[in-house]
């Protein structure tokens, strides 16, 4: 199969939120086929159009001609040729994955099986975590309402987002344990947010109650922080969906003593997020892929934990269902397709998943601006430390 095509699809489409972006790629081959990757710049590629330059200026002149049966050559090939012009993680690393998503489509396709069939399936279904919204936006019942919908179709995970506020966020937390079942695992996330002192006392709370992980609490270059956090925090500590491989999570296991990893394959790959994983076994630490990006994303994600065995939980970001629909996920990773918690992986061929040919003209690409993503309260950063 030679590639003849590498065209980045950036697109933004209005949400009940906020616009959000989505970073596609479209890889053309002499044979017919096309795959689609997406990448993820982990609150859904903000500057889709970045990563698209870099598609178009980097990579497409290192793939269109190129022959290929099998894709981690191809994908070593990328990182080698670019790791010293334009480095190898951040948006570099984002590129990258949805290049290596889409070959992993294409790959498959070729073969006449989905992409979990061509990894390894070990399973056809996967349990996903109702992830949901910073708790300063409503009280404990608002809350509540929001995950009724995913707790009626069996969801026993969910998690909600802590931020500065946090002495009132902790108190309506406190509510909402109160009213969710007793046997629903809830998880926090900090958005690399708060101060060691702070995370400290927001942990000992959160222990009290509980929670299964405190996500991303203190920014994840503190590393000295975060260690002395996870060494004593009662409630386990997550890290991975701005960790890009191997590398990086060997080094936050074994020097920052964190227990839960959230590799996501539209941020480090397909290859890398299940190299992570198995690293993880290890070390006694859960994984859990992160997931907040388009129907492409997610279908490569349900693919890594689908061909694992110590994956079993995926997030899952429902908020983002109308943007799954319109961008080729049809209804298949819907509220309503959820059956005893979990999701069915996709039967393929490939991903599963298609981009609709006119996506870039439905739903134009918008610079995001000076537009503000977090809190309601206008949080114009994550990296605020504490109030
Ligand atoms: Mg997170």
């Amino acid at each position: 199969m030679k590639i003849t095509a590498v065209t980045p699809i950036p697109v933004t489409v209005e949400l009940g939120r906020e616009p959000m972006s989505f970073s596609f790629v479209r890889i053309e081959t002499d044979e017919g086929l096309v795959g689609y990757g997406e990448a993820c710049d982990s609150y859904a590629a903000t500057y889709a159009g970045v990563i698209g330059e870099i598609i178009t200026q980097v990579l497409s002149p290192l793939l269109v001609g190129r022959e290929f049966v099998v894709v981690e050559p191809v994908v070593e090939h990328l990182r080698l040729a670019t790791r010293r012009r334009l480095g190898e993680k951040g948006v570099a690393a984002h590129a990258r994955s949805a290049v290596e998503i889409a070959l992993w489509d294409l790959v498959a396709q070729a073969a006449g099986r989905s992409v979990s069939e061509q990894l390894g399936q070990v399973r056809d279904r996967v349990n996903v975590y109702a992830s949901s919204t910073f708790l300063d936006e409503g009280p404990a019942q608002f809350h509540a309402d929001l995950l009724a919908p995913l707790l009626e179709r069996g969801v026993r995970y969910a998690k909600v987002r802590v931020g500065p506020r946090w002495q009132q966020d902790l108190r309506t937390l406190t509510e909402l344990r109160d009213l969710l079942p007793d046997d629903l695992e809830l998880m926090i996330d900090g958005s690399d947010t708060f101060t060691l002192p702070t995370a400290m006392q927001v942990a000992e709370r959160l222990g009290d109650l509980g929670i299964r992980w405190f996500e991303e609490p203190i920014p994840q270059a503190n590393r000295a922080a975060i260690a002395a956090l996870s060494a004593r925090s009662s409630v386990p500590i997550a890290y991975g969906e701005h960790l890009y491989g191997r590398e990086d999570m060997l080094d936050a296991l074994a020097n920052d003593g964190i227990s839960v990893v959230q590799p996501d394959a539209s941020t480090c790959g397909i290859a890398e997020a299940r190299a992570v994983a198995g690293i993880a076994t290890f070390y006694g630490a859960r994984v859990v892929p992160h997931i907040c990006a388009g129907p492409v994303a997610l279908a490569a994600n349900l693919a890594v934990a689908a061909s694992v065995h110590n994956i079993n939980l995926v997030e899952y970001p429902f908020f983002l269902e109308p943007a799954w629909e319109a961008l080729g996920g049809g209804k298949q990773f819907g509220i309503e397709a959820i059956e005893d918690g979990s999701l069915a992986v996709p039967s393929g061929p490939g991903l599963g998943v298609r981009l609709p040919e006119d996506a870039a003209t439905t739903y134009p690409y918008r610079l995001p601006g000076t537009r503000i993503v977090g809190t309601v309260g206008g949080v114009l950063d994550r990296f605020v430390g504490d109030r």
